[in-house]
């Protein structure tokens, strides 16, 4: 891939000069995190990390990520609607992995006692890779679409600001006119504040349900203030807080006290950590209510690794997408290869080609947020450890995508100054709201750029790993 900076990557000087205006820039902008010392208050912050240069991806590559976003969309919530292929496909998984069957049994509840959601909202985010072939051209990988709690469409809003000043430092002035502006918070709001409408009361808030620990809470914030500017209220609960003030009235709507909620926007709840006995009672009392959950757990399930591998099958998409094979196109055009591990001779097969040859493949478990996933040696020690038992069942393998690494230097609080080789993965943000069987919105959002150093196989930036970047298009 193009490598634009090339002459200046290298000028210690003029690096050093442009990271001190970068970072300045950023916390002027409100690129924020509350820091791992003090996580619970914002009386001390810092900026999130970032890259000091805007990384180049391919025009082509990143336009052909937009364009498939309102089918992802059309999957996403297609798959949510489809019981029995979400029972089909997480047949195996759920007698091996313990929180996606907890997950599964509150949805098949949910369905038993008769959904009294009618209106249904989706954001999510695409996420890709830029696979570099053997002639060097660049193909575009999906990595994984995120169907809950998907972060960083507030905080990716103020990078290409950042970006474009430190270009100008740098004497790039024409180059920095040409960094596309980029605010996901606005569209993620929009699709909150149409669901908040259509559920229809004026006294109902939004509810942000958070984690304990909210060092990203500036990001949440990003949209929250997009929601008060329409002049919708916003709570911010726990799930503790719902098991001690959440009830339902007798057509289930949702009350925290003597407050409605027409819309749960969950930005926790997609790993185990986050549950307790009490917070699974909280999280099946919001489900079974008739307030917009984004996501219900349907769509949660929905973007499970096992559901994106099925996904790869042939026929599988012509059955949950009948009628759009353009669509069906334009979304399998971006898969990489995906395995089952499920028990089996085709099991069988691939578990022994990725021993044989580890770097080849990533092997990934039922689990959000990073840091989970096998690579290499690792992956052959595990995958052979566990190759004839039924625990096998709840990974899939996936081919690994080889980037052509690029350099840059990842700002981050208290780190040292020096160039890195990186690769960058491209977010796109997508949103939707259905009411009854009818699509009233559906779009893409934005985009988020993520980028790390090589030496790194996983993480994303709440993890510590990757930074937040600007896509500088080539
Ligand atoms: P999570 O749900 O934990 O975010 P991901 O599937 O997004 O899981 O994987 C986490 C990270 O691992 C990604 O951000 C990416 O850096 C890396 N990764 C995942 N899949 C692949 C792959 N097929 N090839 C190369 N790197 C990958
Ligand atoms: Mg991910």
């Amino acid at each position: 891939m193009a490598a634009p900076w090339r002459d200046v990557v290298r000028d210690a000087a003029a690096v050093r000069e442009a990271a001190a205006v970068a970072v300045d820039a950023a916390l002027l902008a409100g690129g924020l995190m509350r820091t791992g010392e003090q996580p619970h208050a914002s009386d001390v912050v810092n900026y999130a990390p970032f890259t000091l240069l805007p990384s180049a991806v391919p025009r082509a590559l990143f336009e052909q990520a937009y364009a498939v976003q309102q089918d992802f969309n059309l999957l996403v919530d297609a798959i949510s609607q489809k019981k029995e292929f979400l029972e089909q496909t997480l047949a195996s998984t759920i007698k091996v992995d313990d929180f996606t069957a907890q997950l599964f049994r509150i949805y098949m509840q949910v369905l038993e006692e008769g959904l009294a959601q009618t209106v249904f909202l989706g954001i999510n985010r695409s996420d890709y890779m830029f696979d570099c072939g053997l002639d060097g051209t660049a193909a575009l990988r999906q990595i994984e679409i995120n169907t809950i709690a998907a972060s960083f469409g507030g905080l990716t809003s103020r990078t290409a600001d950042v970006h474009g000043l430190v270009l100008k430092v740098l004497g790039k002035t024409e180059e920095a006119s040409h960094l596309l502006p980029n605010n996901p918070a606005k569209g993620l709001a929009l699709g909150i504040a149409k669901a908040w409408e259509l559920y229809g009361s004026q006294r109902a808030v939004v509810m942000f349900l958070v984690e304990e620990i909210q060092r990203n809470i500036f990001d949440q914030r990003c949209v929250e203030n997009e929601l008060w500017s329409r002049n919708i209220r916003v709570i911010r609960k726990r799930f503790r807080d719902v098991f001690e003030q959440g009830s339902l009235d007798a057509s289930r709507r949702l009350y925290m006290d003597s407050q409605e909620v027409a819309v749960v926007y969950y930005r926790e709840g997609y790993v185990p950590q986050n549950y307790d006995q009490q917070n699974w009672e909280a999280r099946l009392l919001l489900e079974r209510s008739r307030a917009v959950k984004c996501p219900d757990i349907a769509t949660q399930l929905a973007g499970t690794k096992k559901v994106q591998q099925e996904l790869s099958r042939p026929g599988t998409l012509e059955k949950l997408l009948p009628g759009r094979p353009e669509a069906i196109a334009r979304i399998r055009a971006t898969f990489a290869g995906l395995y089952s591990l499920d028990e089996g001779e085709e099991g069988d097969r691939i578990a022994a080609t990725a021993i044989a040859d580890p770097d080849r493949f990533v092997l990934k478990p039922q689990r959000e947020g990073g840091g989970n996933n096998l690579y290499g040696e690792e992956l052959r020690q595990v995958l052979e450890k566990i190759k004839d038992s039924p625990e096998r069942t709840s990974y899939i393998l996936m081919d690994k995508i080889k980037p052509q690494p690029a350099q840059n230097y990842l700002l981050r609080a208290h780190s040292p100054l020096r160039v890195s080789e990186c690769i960058s993965e491209l977010g796109i943000f997508g949103v939707y709201v259905r009411q009854g069987q009818e699509l009233v919105l559906n779009q893409a959002a934005g985009h988020l750029l993520r980028t790390k150093a090589i030496e790194h196989a996983d993480g994303g930036v709440a993890a510590g790993v990757a930074v937040l970047d600007t896509p500088y298009l080539v």
